[in-house]
């Protein structure tokens, strides 16, 4: 698999919580060309007209300041839970409208399809997996980091390359970008909360993140659910018997690499590949 333009590599971001430094993280992302995903609680808004001190490490945004923020940007808006909740710790129901409330609320504040998600606080069991799945949820971030730049394959179960404040964050990122792709592309998932910035007075991390990370050709700067949604049409390809051609029945245009070679698969057409 390649992606889009026939890159080999994905780097994507996830932050929860909707809250008021997710601005200066958005100021950054569209800085430096970055894409991210914002996981929000819709029954945690904070009240209209609500004013936070000028030093406030962090606060909710309210419903019309979210829907300002992220309605009009190239980042992905996703569910975190109705109201934040451990969600093994709740029976069935609660979890199914946890999710659901969310999704629907989500929706029509923003008008677009919501079927992605973090886990609040990380935690859950095989049930909540399962409720994910049947409310339509593709794909939901645990906090688990692997410090690698597989593609994922169990998307409810979806880990990150690494949070913001791990100590190898940068060591990564050189890894990453000097790495020469052979075959499996590669996904490099940064995932944390904007508020931990100003804890820890750090925005210089994240700035300078993604200033090295900024205006690679070869890397695809997208969305958690762009990239799911890639990987699924990828994997709708119908290949010939004996691997010469291959079939795109989709609505997206497909990148495959094979024998040193990449190759374009348009929408609804077949491409030789030998
Ligand atoms: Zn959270």
């Amino acid at each position: 698999m390649r992606f889009p333009k026939g890159k080999a590599k994905a780097l994507t971001f996830s932050y929860d919580d909707g809250v008021h430094p997710d601005r200066r993280l958005i100021e950054i992302f569209d800085k430096y060309g970055m894409k991210g995903t914002f996981n929000i609680n819709a029954g945690l808004f904070a009240p209209e007209g609500t004013v936070y001190p000028p030093d406030a490490v962090s606060g909710r945004l309210s419903k019309s300041e979210a829907y300002a923020l992220y309605a009009d940007s190239p980042h992905e808006v996703a569910i975190h839970g109705y109201t934040h909740e451990f969600m093994e710790e709740l029976p069935t129901s609660k979890v199914v409208s946890e999710i659901i409330e969310d999704r629907k609320a989500l929706e029509e504040m923003f008008g677009r399809r919501i079927n992605g998600g973090a886990y609040p606080f990380g935690t859950f069991n095989n049930d909540v997996v399962e409720a994910l799945r049947l409310c339509g949820i593709k794909y939901c971030r645990t906090t688990v980091s692997t410090e690698q730049f597989k593609i994922p394959t169990d998307w409810l179960r979806l880990p990150a390359t690494c949070h913001h404040a791990n100590p190898r964050l940068m060591e990564l990122a050189d890894f990453f970008l000097e790495y020469g792709v052979n075959r499996k592309p590669q996904l490099f998932y940064v995932w944390g909360h904007s508020y931990e910035f100003n804890q820890m007075h750090n925005w210089n991390v994240i700035e300078e993140f993604c200033e090295k990370m900024s205006g690679n050709d070869d890397i695809w700067y997208a969305t958690n659910i762009e990239i799911y949604n890639y990987i699924e049409a990828y994997n709708r390809l119908e290949y010939y018997a004996d691997g010469t051609k291959v079939y795109n029945p989709t609505l997206v245009e497909l990148w495959v690499y094979q024998d040193g070679v990449t190759y374009k698969i348009p929408s609804g057409e077949t491409v030789s590949i030998k």
